[in-house]
Order: C-alpha cells, then sequence, then structure tokens
C-alpha cells in the first residue's frame, strides 16, 4: 500500500489539484476515452453517475406509488365532484318538485276558490250533457241545491223551447272553442230567467274533450232594465217627434195669417229676400191687390161679413195658385201674390182672372150676401226694377194707380 501511495503521489499531482477536487468536464472526457476504447456507449450520461447536490434524488418507487397516488386521488375526487353533481342535481330537482307541487296545490286552490266564490254559475256537464258539477253561484241562480243537481240533464232548468237551442251550443262546445249563448232558464221555484252562457270543452293531456264548463249570468234584470231604457228612448223619441211637429207647426203659425190661412207679411218678407238672392235667371211678377171701399163693408154689414169677404178672397188666391208661388196676406184688406217664373204677362193673367173671379162671387156672409171688387198692381223682375227689392213699391204704386183710375182694374206698373 505504501508503494502504491509512493507511485500514486506525483500521479495525482495534488499540489496542483487537491484531493477530492470533482470537476464533471474531467469525467465527461474520461467517459469519452472509455467510449472510445469501446468500453462504454458514446455520450455515456453522466447525471447519475456524478452527485449533484441541486438535484433531488428520488427512488423510483416513490414515483410509482406517489403517481398511483395522484391517480388515485384524481379517480376519488372526480367520482367525489360526480355524486356532488349528481345530489346538487337531484336536490335542484326535488325543490323543483316541491314547487311544482305546491303550485298545483295552490293553482287547485285557486280555481276551487274561484269555483266556489265566483258570481257566475260555473257547471261541468259530462258527454251526454248531464251534470258533473254545480257551484254555489249555480245553487244561488237557479235554487238547486248541488247535490240535488248531479247526474241531472239539462231539461231540468232549461224550459222546452230552448232545450233543442241549447244542445246545439253545447255541442258546438264539444266540438271546439268557447261558444257563447243567450237562452231561457228554469228555477226551481218555477220563475223563467234568461241567462247568458259562455261554454268552453275541458280536455285530457292528449287534447281529447272530458267535459264542457259552461259560465251562466243571469241578465234578466239587465235585460229588463235595457228593455225599459229602450221603452223610455222610444218615448222620448216620441216626445221629440211631436215637439219637433208642434214647432213645425209653431212655425207655421208664425208665417201664417190666422184669419185666412194664408202666408204672412213678415214671411213675404222673408221669401222676397230668398227669391231675390237665388233663380236670377227666371222672372218674377207680384202683384198688389187691394179690395174696394172694403171699410164700406165693415160698415154696412159689420166686421164679421168683412171678415168673411177676406176669406173669399183668400180662397179664389189659394185655390188659383201652385205650390211654389205664394199668397199671403199683406195686412188689412190687401193681399200680395208673387209668382216666381211668372213673366209680366202671365203675372197680368192671374192678377185680371182674380179680379175677374172676386167681381163674379156672390159671398155669402152672416150678415146677407154682398159683392165686392178688388185693385190690382202688377210689377216684374226684370221689366220694373233691375234690382227685384224695388219689385214690392213698383206694384204698390200700379196699385194706387189702379185705385186712383176709379178702382176694380188691373194697373201694371210704369204704365
Ligand atoms: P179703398 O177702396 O180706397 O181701398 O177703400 P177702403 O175702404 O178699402 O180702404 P181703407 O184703407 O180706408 O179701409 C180698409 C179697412 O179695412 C179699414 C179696416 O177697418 C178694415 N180692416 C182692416 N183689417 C180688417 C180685418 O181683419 N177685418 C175686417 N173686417 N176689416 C178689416
Ligand atoms: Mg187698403
Ligand atoms: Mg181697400
Amino acid at each position: 500500500m505504501l508503494y502504491e501511495y509512493d507511485q500514486m503521489r506525483p500521479l495525482l499531482r495534488n499540489e496542483l489539484i487537491a484531493v477530492g477536487y470533482m470537476y464533471s468536464g474531467r469525467w465527461r472526457h474520461i467517459a469519452d476515452v472509455y467510449a472510445e476504447q469501446g468500453m462504454l456507449p458514446a455520450d455515456f450520461p453522466l447525471t447519475d453517475f456524478l452527485y449533484d447536490p441541486e438535484r433531488l434524488h428520488i427512488p423510483p418507487w416513490v414515483y410509482w406509488w406517489g403517481g398511483g397516488f395522484l391517480l388515485l386521488m384524481l379517480v376519488t375526487g372526480a367520482v367525489a365532484v360526480y355524486i356532488l353533481r349528481i345530489n346538487r342535481r337531484l336536490s335542484l330537482e326535488m325543490d323543483r318538485r316541491r314547487q311544482t307541487e305546491w303550485s298545483f296545490k295552490a293553482s287547485q286552490q285557486h280555481y276551487q276558490l274561484i269555483y266556489e266564490t265566483a258570481p257566475l254559475a260555473l257547471i261541468l256537464f259530462d258527454r251526454d250533457h248531464r251534470i258533473i258539477d254545480w257551484n254555489r253561484a249555480a245553487e244561488r241562480i237557479f235554487g238547486w241545491p248541488r247535490i240535488e243537481m248531479l247526474g241531472v240533464g239539462l231539461e231540468r232548468f232549461v224550459p222546452m223551447t230552448d232545450l233543442d237551442y241549447v244542445v246545439k251550443v253545447m255541442e258546438q262546445a264539444w266540438a271546439g272553442g268557447i261558444v257563447a249563448g243567450v237562452n231561457r232558464n228554469l228555477t226551481r221555484d218555477g220563475r223563467t230567467i234568461l241567462c247568458r252562457w259562455s261554454n268552453v270543452a275541458q280536455r285530457d293531456g292528449h287534447g281529447d274533450p272530458i267535459a264542457v264548463l259552461s259560465l251562466a249570468e243571469d241578465i234578466t234584470e239587465v235585460e229588463r232594465t235595457r228593455e225599459d231604457l229602450e221603452a223610455a228612448n222610444q218615448a222620448l223619441r216620441t216626445q221629440i217627434r211631436q215637439i219637433e211637429s208642434l214647432q213645425e207647426d209653431l212655425r207655421e203659425q208664425a208665417r201664417r195669417d190666422p184669419l185666412t190661412g194664408l202666408y204672412n207679411r213678415r214671411y213675404l218678407e222673408l221669401v222676397l229676400e230668398r227669391e231675390l238672392a237665388q233663380g236670377r235667371d227666371q222672372p218674377l211678377s207680384l202683384i198688389m191687390i187691394d179690395i174696394d171701399r172694403f171699410k164700406e163693408v165693415n160698415d154696412t154689414l159689420g166686421h164679421q161679413a168683412g171678415d168673411q169677404v177676406l176669406t173669399a178672397l183668400a180662397q179664389i188666391l189659394t185655390a188659383t195658385t201652385r205650390a211654389n208661388d205664394i199668397a199671403c196676406r199683406f195686412g188689412g184688406e190687401e193681399f200680395t201674390v208673387v209668382l216666381p217664373g211668372a213673366d209680366l204677362q202671365s203675372g197680368c193673367a192671374h192678377a185680371e182672372s182674380w179680379r175677374k173671379a172676386f167681381a163674379e162671387l156672390l159671398i155669402q156672409t152672416d150678415a146677407g150676401e154682398v159683392r165686392s171688387t178688388l185693385s190690382a198692381g202688377v210689377a216684374a223682375w226684370p221689366v220694373h226694377a233691375a234690382e227685384r227689392g224695388g219689385l214690392l213699391g213698383a206694384a204698390d204704386r200700379a196699385l194706387y194707380v189702379a185705385k186712383e183710375a176709379g178702382r176694380n182694374r188691373t194697373v201694371v206698373a210704369g204704365g
């Protein structure tokens, strides 16, 4: 050993490199030399050969166990998460069921509440139109208690007269949709009432009808009130018509002279104004008439006989004028006739015919028979007045001339 020691020392050259010094490059070189000699494979890794304090040296079994443990943990975790999720879903589902159950119960209660407290009669009918439910309002409206009506048919509370109609409506409801109707119904105490019905089929999960729910409202009073109102309206309309007719009478009276029934002066002026405003293209004659020495009739036979003479002349005028003509008592024993469409010649002819007819008439009065005459002044548009308003004055002046000339004559204006 000492010999070996002596031989090794100079080779170690520990004055240059301290004993125990490690250098990875050196080992690499040694490995490469070994590789060149075929004693090691090329690029032999030195990682596990050289100690590296930085590197953890964990035995492989630790990895195996660790990996296995980790995998186990992962699988366990996944299973736990899965169970947790299923649990959560289950509890949600349970909540949802509870909620559904609760709302189903609530809606059932609502329905029951509505069914029992509704002011409308709610009745369920089966396929043969027999009653399978009958609420309180139905009891109140029709009088029969529910227990008495279960299984009963329509005939019990639908009069024979309306039965066909009601069956038809029910059949329509079975076919689908909301079917409304109004018909008479019977009550337990023997009254006949009027009801408004609304019928709709109830359906099962497949949509097939299983019953018909009918809602009924007693509209007897409403209908009666409506009829009363209608009658009152009718009466009111009749009254309005009467009032309108009275008003028309009054208007007519306001236009008429009460003694002769001819139009009065006020109306003549109104009509003249209207006539003058329109119909400019057609001629128009105006005749003023005054009974001759009328005062004498009054004085000799009395005022009443005078009135009868006035009436006699009015009758001639009424009988010989057309609907469009306006015969009017201008005042006292003066009359005015407006003949729309009549030219001067036609106006004169009219005046002359009246003069003659009046002169020939033997007037019967309460005080005896009397004859009278009249004077007339005729004016026509457009001959005697550029403005039609001037006609009245022109005719009046002509009448004056007729009087002056000796009465019982017709004088044309301006002549
Ligand atoms: P003249 O030929 O000039 O027209 O003479 P007259 O007597 O007819 O004329 P006057 O104007 O002097 O007389 C008209 C009379 O008519 C006067 C009045 O007593 C009368 N009189 C007016 N209105 C009425 C009436 O409504 N009834 C009656 N009976 N007489 C009336
Ligand atoms: Mg006079
Ligand atoms: Mg006179």
